[in-house]
C-alpha cells in the first residue's frame, strides 16, 4: 500500500492536516480533497470561522466524529453537521458558503472535510444543498461501519452522487480484524482517524492515507490490542477526466478558473451568504498556474 503522510495547513488560526491533493497522490476516484480537522478542545472562542467563499465543480462532504459545524450558503440553507449527520453540498456551476462553530457547541471538534470532483456532464448543474440524517449501519465480524455515501457490504447509503464512489467510517474492536469487501472497479484509500492498526503486515498510522489500487475484492484491517481503531474508507472508479484545482475551484481550463475568480470578486454568479455576520473572503491574486490534480493533466 502506498502511504501518504499529512501536510499541516494553517486555515487562519486553525491548523488542519491535508491528505489530498498531495504530490504522491492527487485523487482517489472522484475524491480530490481531504482535510482532517482536530480532534481539539476549545473554550470560549469558536474553533472554526471560515467566512463566505465560493466553489465550482465539486461536492463538499462534511463528516464529524465529534462536535458541531454550522453551514450557511447562498441558497439560504443553514444546517448543523454533527456525528452521524452528513452535509453534502453540490456546487455545480457556483455556490458560496461559510462554516462556523455554532454558538451552542460542545467545545470539541473532530471532522473530515472532503471534495468530490463533478464529472463533465454534471459540473455546470445548478447548486443544491443536502442534509442526510439516516446513514446506515453495518455489523461486521470484529467491528461495525457507518456507510456515508455509496455502498459497503451490500448496504447502500442514499445520497446525491454523480459518479461511482463510496465512503464509510469503520470501527474495528481492540485486537480484532475486519475484512472490508471492496469493489474491484474502484481504487480505495484508508485513513485511521482514531487509533492505529495494521493491514497485511503494514502499520497504519493515525491521520495518514493508505492507497489501494483497483482490482481488489477486500482488505483486512486489524486494530492494535491496546484499543479500537476508527478508519475512514474512501473509494471510487478512477476519475477519467483531467481536472485543475486553484483556491476553492475545480475546473478544466485556466480560463474557467480566472472567470470564476473574476465573478466572485465582482459579486456575480455565486450569490451572497446573507445569514453570515461578517465580511466574505477575497480571492487571492491569480499568479501561479493552477495545480493539475491528477496525473492525466
Ligand atoms: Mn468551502
Amino acid at each position: 500500500m502506498q502511504s501518504v503522510a499529512p501536510r499541516a495547513v494553517d486555515l487562519g488560526g486553525l491548523t488542519v492536516r491535508r491528505l489530498l491533493p498531495r504530490s504522491a497522490r492527487r485523487m482517489i476516484g472522484p475524491w480530490c480533497f481531504l482535510d482532517l480537522v482536530g480532534p481539539l478542545s476549545f473554550t470560549s472562542a469558536a474553533a472554526m470561522d471560515v467566512p463566505p467563499h465560493p466553489h465550482i465543480g465539486i461536492q463538499t462532504v462534511t463528516w464529524l466524529l465529534e462536535g458541531e459545524m454550522l453551514h450557511k450558503d447562498s441558497l439560504g440553507s443553514e444546517a448543523v453537521a454533527r456525528p452521524g449527520v452528513l452535509n453534502l453540498m453540490t456546487s455545480g456551476r457556483g455556490i458560496a458558503h461559510s462554516e462556523e462553530t455554532p454558538a451552542d457547541h460542545s467545545g470539541r471538534l473532530h471532522a473530515v472535510q472532503l471534495w468530490v470532483a463533478l464529472p463533465e456532464a454534471h459540473r455546470d448543474r445548478e447548486p443544491v444543498f443536502d442534509e442526510y440524517r439516516d446513514r446506515p449501519a453495518v455489523e461486521l465480524p470484529g467491528g461495525r461501519a457507518t456507510v456515508i455515501l455509496g455502498e459497503l457490504a451490500q448496504t447502500h447509503a442514499v445520497g446525491r452522487t454523480f459518479s461511482p464512489m463510496m465512503a464509510a467510517e469503520v470501527t474495528i474492536d481492540a485486537g480484532a480484524e475486519v475484512v472490508l469487501p471492496l469493489s474491484r472497479a474502484f481504487e480505495h484509500g484508508l485513513v485511521p482517524l482514531i487509533g492505529m492498526g495494521t493491514s497485511e503486515g503494514q502499520t497504519l498510522e493515525t491521520d495518514s492515507l493508505y492507497y489501494l489500487e483497483p482490482g481488489r475484492d477486500a482488505v483486512a484491517v486489524r486494530a492494535m490490542a491496546s484499543g479500537p481503531v476508527r478508519v475512514l474508507l474512501l473509494g471510487g472508479a478512477p476519475f477519467g477526466e483531467s481536472i485543475l484545482m486553484w483556491w476553492n475551484f475545480v475546473a478544466r481550463t485556466t480560463d474557467e478558473i480566472t472567470a470564476a475568480r473574476d465573478d466572485w470578486q465582482a459579486h456575480r454568479r455565486f450569490g451572497e451568504v446573507e445569514r453570515y455576520a461578517g465580511a466574505r473572503l477575497e480571492a487571492p491574486p491569480f499568479l501561479a498556474r493552477p495545480v493539475p490534480a491528477n496525473p492525466m493533466s
